[in-house]
């Protein structure tokens, strides 16, 4: 079953990990989808080829997420080529990991605005189209982190958490009108993101996890589908944590 056939989907930070599957995994279900990353090298490339291969009208744009500037210009872009935008995930993100004792105020202050800046961004260029539409779906990726903490992600979970309040005040504001918010806190995942860390982390992680492994990509991107389709239909506010029970 398609599950999101007609429907145009927007993913930021696409290019790789769980965007990338995400956009894999919407095509499959019948989306088409515009996707955005920093840069247009070969990761981008392929997932444009692979996706219109694969029968879906898809295109890349070259955007930074944490630019609001810049999103207005995107989302504009995208209006321009697939008329309407029903999905918006907000999944760029980043890690610059510290104690906090030895994390610099760049590094606070670069994934607030990449991780949660970004969200007030792209949520807010999209708004109009989907007001004018009565409908949309959006999902904002977060992170068990979020709703927990976790020692040496200060800058990380506070971004994570306040996506979280970000997402509830818009299923609050825009319920009303047909539009959906919904967040997603995904646990271990194994992506580039976690590929930095050692062997003995890892493990440390997934002996936390009840289900004993770590998550992939497309653990999380069918998780994303219920949200982006009509079957959550009547699901606004939530956050469903993807993470093999290790956050209950
Ligand atoms: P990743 O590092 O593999 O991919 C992130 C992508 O975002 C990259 O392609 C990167 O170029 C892009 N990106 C970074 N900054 C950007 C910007 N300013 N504008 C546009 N694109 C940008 O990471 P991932 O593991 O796939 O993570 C995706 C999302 O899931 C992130 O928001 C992350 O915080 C969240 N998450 C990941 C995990 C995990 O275990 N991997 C767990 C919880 C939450």
């Amino acid at each position: 079953m398609k599950l999101l056939e007609g429907k145009v989907a927007v993913i930021t930070g696409a290019a790789k990990g769980i965007g990338r599957e995400l956009a894999i995994v919407f095509a499959q279900h019948g989306a088409d989808v515009a996707f955005t990353d920093l840069r247009a090298d070969e990761h981008a490339k392929s997932l444009e080829t692979e996706l219109q291969n694969m029968g879906s009208k898809a295109r890349f744009y070259i955007s930074d997420a944490s630019s609001y500037e810049d999103s207005v210009k995107t989302i504009e872009h995208i209006v321009s080529d697939f008329n309407t935008i029903d999905i918006l995930v907000n999944n760029a993100g980043v890690t610059r990991d510290n104690l906090l004792l030895r994390m610099s105020e760049e590094d606070f202050d670069l994934v607030m605005k990449i991780n949660l800046k970004s969200v007030f961004n792209l949520t807010k260029a999209v708004q109009p189209i989907m007001l004018k539409q009565r409908k949309g779906s959006i999902i904002n990726m977060s992170s068990i982190v979020g709703l927990q903490g976790n020692a040496g992600q200060t800058n990380y979970a506070a971004s994570k958490a306040g996506i979280i309040g970000f997402t509830k005040s818009i299923a609050r504001e825009l319920g009303s009108r047909n539009i959906r918010c919904n967040a997603i806190a995904p646990g271990f995942i194994e992506t580039e993101m976690t590929h930095v860390l050692t062997d003995e982390v890892k493990a440390a992680w997934v002996h936390q996890i009840p289900m004993r492994r770590a998550g992939n990509p497309k653990d999380v991107a069918e998780t994303a589908v219920y949200l982006a389709s009509d079957l959550s239909s009547y699901v606004t506010g939530q956050v469903i944590s993807c993470d093999g029970g290790m956050h209950m």
